[in-house]
């Protein structure tokens, strides 16, 4: 095997017309669609897929059209329809359409920005929520919104789509190879633990690593990796429905007892036990996510049993299984989608902010028609990353 240092001193031993740093679902997304306009591609994953050391394992995540913010609820309708024509060129079912429900006190104003983005949508009142949905509940003051739209995907499944859909197209994929180091330049070089590849243009998706990856370029983005506690419950009655007949996904706005979101969704990955997590986590650094003590407190969770107890009565309050992801947060929970300040064709996808996958196909697509200096179809000003202060340092 390769040394890092024998990579350092090798000769450029191949030329594309795009480099992706990452495969995860937007480095994935980006590198497809690169491949689909006949760029020749290379997605560089510097673990043997498929891993789960980053964000985008597993085997479900919420899709919905409801956004409280109007810039990600324009890109639904073009998502929904990306990831319908991957299911078709995959020839496989990535999506079940669940519905589902955003819980919150009356008024919020997070709640009435979904209620607009849906055109008005549909508010279940108490009664109604209670027959259609007996697992959940609601209380004085709170109202449900229906976004019919809103469901699964299935995570695993669609990175391996999307992946093998990229390499159908021609794109090369390289796993276990990790990138050290970017030369910018007109041709781009970048230099991994195996090799020393060149392209006009590189792309940077490389999730919680972003920041490391960046810093020696003079960039310092305002990323923080968090752990998150992936949180499996089990019915009190097995034979009960999780949420109600139809079991839809739910998340939370607004509510003063869980500062950030709560979400859930029905039983998928293990019989009988139903996935509820909190939307926010530890801070922590991505290689030692896993390394926390067993007895460390854990306060995502004793939130979560409060939530379940008051609002998802049929579950038991201590979950059966905890697993580990990691969100890599903006201050503003915005993503990145932008230029390098000083090179321009070094392009990051970053901050996904533990909601971004829902949105991948769009945000491939955003990274690539920046990456071609084509007209981005969606606008990329929310994205900037000058929107923060201080981001460019001198380069190591
Ligand atoms: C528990 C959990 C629940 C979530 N639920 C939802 C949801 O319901 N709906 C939703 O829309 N979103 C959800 N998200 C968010 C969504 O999953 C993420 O926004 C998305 O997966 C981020 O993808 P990514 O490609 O940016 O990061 P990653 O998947 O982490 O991919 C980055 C890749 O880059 C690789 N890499 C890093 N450095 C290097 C290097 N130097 N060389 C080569 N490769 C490198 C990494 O190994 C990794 O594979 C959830 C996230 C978590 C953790």
């Amino acid at each position: 095997m390769r040394t890092d240092m024998a990579a350092l001193s090798q000769p450029v031993q191949a030329t594309y017309d795009a480099i992706v740093i990452g495969a995860g679902i937007q480095g994935s997304f980006t590198a497809y669609h690169l491949a689909q306009r006949h760029r020749n591609t290379l997605l560089l994953e510097q673990f043997i897929l498929p891993h789960s050391r980053g964000s985008s394992h597993g085997q479900s995540r919420i899709i919905r059209s409801t956004y409280a913010q109007a810039v990600y609820a324009r890109m639904m309708p073009d998502s929904f329809r990306l990831w319908q024509q991957l299911e078709a060129e995959a020839s496989t079912s990535l999506y079940r359409q669940t519905g589902l429900v955003v819980l919150g006190p009356a008024g919020d104003p997070d709640l009435e920005s979904c209620r607009r983005s849906l055109d008005g949508g549909e508010v279940l009142s108490a009664t109604t929520l209670a027959q259609q949905f007996p697992g959940l509940r609601i209380h004085a003051g709170e109202v449900a919104l229906w976004d019919g739209t809103g469901g699964v995907l299935f995570a695993d499944r669609a990175l391996r789509a999307v992946q093998d859909v990229f390499r159908r197209h021609g794109g090369t994929l390289r796993d276990g190879e990790k990138v050290l180091r970017i030369e910018p330049g007109t041709m781009v070089t970048v230099i991994t633990s195996a090799g020393v590849y060149q392209a006009p243009r590189v792309i940077i998706a490389a999730g919680a690593w972003t920041g490391a990856l960046v810093a020696p370029l003079g960039l310092c983005l305002p990323l923080q990796p968090l752990r998150i506690d992936v949180c499996y419950w089990r019915k009190k009655d097995p034979g009960s429905p999780d949420m109600g007949r139809a079991s839809p996904c739910f998340i939370t706005t607004g509510l003063s007892q869980t500062p950030h979101s709560v979400y859930g969704l029905p039983a998928l990955e293990y019989p009988g036990l139903v996935k509820v997590c909190y939307h926010y986590g530890s801070p922590t650094d991505p290689e030692e996510r896993d390394q926390a003590p067993p007895g460390a407190p854990r306060p995502s969770i004793a939130l979560l049993s409060r939530f379940i107890s008051s609002y998802l009565p049929g579950l038991e309050t201590q979950p059966a299984v905890v697993e580990t992801c990691l969100y890599t947060n903006t201050p503003d929970e915005d993503f990145i989608l932008d230029r390098h300040p000083q090179y321009s064709n070094i392009i990051i996808g970053a901050g996904f902010s533990g909601h971004g996958f829902k949105l991948a196909p769009v945000v491939g697509k955003l990274l690539c028609e920046m990456s071609l200096d084509e007209e981005p179809s969606h606008s990329v000003a929310p994205f900037a990353i000058t929107r923060f202060p201080n981001v460019l340092r001198a380069a190591l």
